[in-house]
């Protein structure tokens, strides 16, 4: 039980808002009794509210244990009384079998097990107990009706909260999950596998429209450096600056991804490259006459380091990446803070 409070606090807050659905129906209950004369149960009504005030106080102080042992205690006193009053057709059994999902999220293995077969013999109990007992205090056969017509739409509208409820937590939960396994925390732009498969996605789809699509390779310069003199929190900022700085200057369709430490992947679809050595060489200026100081507070120069090629029909992805990784590393090798687009891997720097 404790365990499962923290871990899903949406639960409680669940529990909490039906106390207040609860109190609202016990409200309602307690004038439909005073008009059908039946003081008793009108009256038990007005301990419920107060029951339900005191578990939704309970619920918002994290009090989660007092919370739920009240409205167990109501609900089965409530269904009891109400069955023992005024019968079975009441309907206020109907109430015991919120307890199925309750039980079934907040408790485990053999626990859950024994508490719900406990929660079906007490249900079957009632239901002998008024062979054997009459109501009472009866009431009248279409009063009864009613009462029994209000109870069934109470619990319909109950589940149906839960099951929309349960819905939208699942939905909700997935979406997270999407994002965590494909968003990098950091700069927010997508993670390297999510980055390949819509890459490789793209460039199927160039292969059957004969669109051009450019890769461009972006790696900071001196990284290290700037870890080493400022410090590894100033250079988590810039990793998130440089991201928003390529946002800012991409295309809505273009695909970022964070490759690996400090470098970073980008598909631009429908682009040659000419046109990819323009946006790249944007992207470096960018970078480097950004006022990296004034937002650091530090005097600090960042420039990247930038390599493109262009789709071939047919080649896979790891080809056009080799390409690109070669124009990358030859504008290292020429000084940095430089872009290089090459249709083809130099000679001297083919490798296999
Ligand atoms: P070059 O100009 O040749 O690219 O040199 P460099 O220092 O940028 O490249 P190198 O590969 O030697 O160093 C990359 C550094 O990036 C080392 C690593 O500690 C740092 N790094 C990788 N991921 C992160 C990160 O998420 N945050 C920070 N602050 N640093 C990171
Ligand atoms: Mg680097
Ligand atoms: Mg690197």
């Amino acid at each position: 039980m404790e365990r499962s409070m923290h871990q899903r606090p949406e639960f409680w807050r669940v529990a909490q808002r039906t106390c207040i659905i609860a109190a609202a129906v016990d409200i309602a209950f307690f004038g439909i009794f005073l008009y059908l004369n039946s003081p008793i149960l009108a009256w038990v009504n007005v301990v419920s509210v107060v029951m339900y005030a005191v578990a939704y106080y309970a619920y918002g102080k994290r009090m989660n244990g007092l919370g739920t042992f009240l409205v167990w205690t109501e609900v089965i006193v409530h269904a009891t009384l109400g069955t023992v009053l005024i019968g079975w057709d009441s309907g206020f059994h109907y109430y015991l079998l919120m307890f199925i999902p309750a039980l079934a999220v907040t408790m485990r293995g053999t626990a859950a097990v024994v508490a719900l077969v406990a929660l079906w013999a007490f249900y079957l109990a009632l239901y002998f107990l008024d062979f054997w007992q009459p109501p009472l205090q009866p009431i009248g056969a279409n009063a009864l009706l009613g009462i029994h017509i209000f109870n069934v739409a109470v619990v319909f509208a109950m589940f149906s909260y839960l099951g929309f409820f349960y819905a939208k937590s699942i939905t909700s939960a997935n979406r997270k999950l999407n994002r965590l396994a494909s968003v990098d925390e950091l700069t927010q732009l997508y993670n390297r596998r999510q980055a390949r498969a819509l890459a490789e996605t793209e460039l199927s789809r160039a292969d059957r429209t004969s669109l051009p699509v450019a890769l461009i390779l972006l790696d900071i310069d001196h990284f290290k450096l700037i870890n080493d003199v400022y410090g590894h929190d100033k250079g988590d900022h810039v990793l998130e600056y440089i991201a928003k700085i390529m946002k800012g200057e991409l295309r809505q369709h273009d695909i970022i991804g964070r490759w690996g430490g400090e470098e970073f992947m980008i598909l631009l679809p429908e682009t040659d490259l000419a046109h990819a050595e323009y946006i790249g060489e944007r992207l470096r200026s960018a970078i480097s006459s950004y006022a990296w100081g004034t937002d650091l507070g530090h005097d600090l120069q960042v420039t990247a380091s930038i390599g493109i090629s262009q789709h071939k029909e047919n080649e896979t992805l790891n080809r056009l990446l080799k390409r690109a990784d070669t124009a990358l590393y030859m504008s290292k090798s020429e000084g940095r803070n430089r872009v290089t687009a090459i249709h083809e891997i130099p000679k001297h720097l083919v490798t296999n």
